[in-house]
């Protein structure tokens, strides 16, 4: 297959997804016996190719009991870092590494060590939307599904440092009661994006809709306020994370669900049940980021094996422990 890709800031451009593209992708993946994961918030070619689709924890534990000695994750950059912490010894490529994530970058290791210095003693949770630096600053990694009993699981007494995502970090501190529960105020762009009100009109529009809500979406607090105000059953509102979603819509009995996180989400959930009415509470909730993996970047990964993951091995071993704990406690589920 003969493609002239070209490199323009949003990302690499220049290829159709068409057979000979489908073709010529495996058969390279096959020639550097990789294994190719696809977050669910990739375009659908990208999801379709890909060995593996999922959310952001569950890609890593997949890449780290994978046989394949390289692993090709099409994410944005945290996530396949965080695989290379959790397999040092397998080669991990990423399409493009100019896909970064807004929330990772709310927060910086040396931020995170100016403000552990200012609440001694504390301990540190992090959301896997972090980087490796931030991640080996970190007391113990939670994903969106353990968060509250990564939190229930630290002395009442003793002072928590969560972060980065404060709209996650409310519903912690909502449920868990917690007073000593310091919020980093960072967000993610396409997340914040998604707000009540938006949300308060399209569920009077769709009286019989359930509503998936992911955490870090803006209208996670404004979803638990109308349930709470009875503007919509309260059964109806499902906090969830990515892959909640996908076990949820297996059972769901609603024919119509809103669902308010990333635009990507929808073509898992509409492959998972194909008879539910899957609508997104704000269509233009896309991340230009996840977007960034093109058909072209991934052709032109397999093809020159770029661009290459690297986290330093000091820096991945403290990170590691802080993921393995993040295991240890509660359904991880899968985060983002
Ligand atoms: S959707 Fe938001 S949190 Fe997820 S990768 Fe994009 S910027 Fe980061």
């Amino acid at each position: 297959m003969t493609a002239v890709i070209e490199r323009t800031s949003g990302g690499y451009v220049g290829v159709v997804p068409d057979e000979a593209w489908r073709e010529e992708v495996r058969r390279l993946a096959r020639e550097r016996d990789a294994v190719l994961l696809a977050h669910n918030y990739q375009i659908p070619e990208i999801q379709d190719i890909a060995d593996f689709t999922g959310d952001s924890l569950a890609l890593s534990r997949i890449a780290a009991t994978s046989d394949a000695s390289t692993i090709v994750f099409c994410g944005v950059h945290f996530m396949a870092e965080t695989a290379k912490i959790l397999s040092p010894d397998k080669t991990v490529l990423i399409p493009d590494a100019r896909a970064g994530c807004s929330l990772a970058d709310s927060i910086d290791a040396d931020q995170l060590r100016a403000w552990k210095a200012e609440h001694p003693g504390a301990v540190v949770v992090s959301y896997v939307n972090t980087t490796a630096e931030v991640k080996a600053e970190t007391d113990i990694c939670c994903t969106s599904s353990n968060a509250v009993e990564v939190v229930q699981s630290i002395p009442a007494d003793q002072e928590v440092l969560f972060l980065p995502d404060m709209f996650l970090g409310a519903h912690v501190r909502r449920v868990t009661g917690r007073e000593n529960l310091h919020i980093w105020a960072g967000e993610c762009h396409v997340h914040a994006g998604i707000n009540g009100a938006e949300l308060a009109e399209r569920a009077a529009e769709n009286p019989d809709a359930d509503l998936f809500i992911h955490p870090e979406c803006g209208c996670a607090t404004s979803a638990l306020y109308l349930a709470g105000a009875g503007a919509v059953p309260a059964d109806r509102v499902k906090i969830l994370s990515t892959g909640g979603m996908l076990d949820e819509a297996r059972e769901t009995k609603s024919r119509s669900v809103l669902v308010a996180t990333e635009i990507g989400m929808l073509h898992q959930l509409r492959k998972a049940a194909p008879g539910v009415d899957f609508r997104a509470v704000n269509e233009r909730a896309s991340c230009r980021y996840m977007k960034m993996i093109t058909p072209a970047a991934l052709l032109r990964c397999l093809r020159d094996g770029a661009d290459e993951v690297h986290v330093d091995p000091a820096i991945a071993a403290r990170a590691r422990g802080a993921v393995q704990r993040m295991v240890e406690i509660g359904q991880p589920g899968g985060g983002e």
